[in-house]
């Protein structure tokens, strides 16, 4: 019985775009936003505002089901690659400052030249030194 509506549910999903990593990351925006119209909600009572993140929320959904049952796959991927290209560096960025907040014997950077990933040892002064990666001169100030 389970394995006919699996079978079921491949066939309706076959040749279709699926959930993608922007699919992914649309899906942590939207419930982000979610929680964010929940405290802006509790704070203003602003029914103005409300109607805004409802329209948003529901165009966000609309637009990750479509994505998911989307048949035109070349489409899909063409907006993902721009998407991840783009994603890239904020997640670099975000990923130094969560690493910053937490690793007290570490100081995190990203490199201007490269985009790497840089660590230091947490020491007071400045410093400087290249990037492993690409040899690129950095000065960080702890
Ligand atoms: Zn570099």
């Amino acid at each position: 019985m389970f394995w006919r509506i699996k079978e079921a549910f491949a066939r309706f999903m076959f040749g279709r775009n699926g959930f993608d990593r922007f699919t992914f990351w649309l899906a942590v925006a939207y419930l982000l936003l979610g929680v964010v119209r929940s405290i802006v909600w509790a704070i203003t009572k602003s029914l103005v505002i409300e109607a805004v993140f409802a329209l948003l929320l529901s165009a966000l959904f609309v637009y990750i089901v479509f994505r998911i049952l989307s048949k035109n796959v070349y489409a899909r991927r063409e907006e993902e690659r721009k998407f991840l290209i783009w994603w890239a560096p904020v997640k670099n960025h975000l990923s130094v400052i969560f690493k910053n907040m937490t690793d007290k014997e570490r100081k995190y950077m990203v490199c201007p030249h490269c985009k790497a990933i840089i660590r230091f040892p947490r020491k007071k002064g400045v410093h400087s030194a290249s990037c492993p990666k690409c040899r690129g001169p950095l000065t960080v100030k702890i």
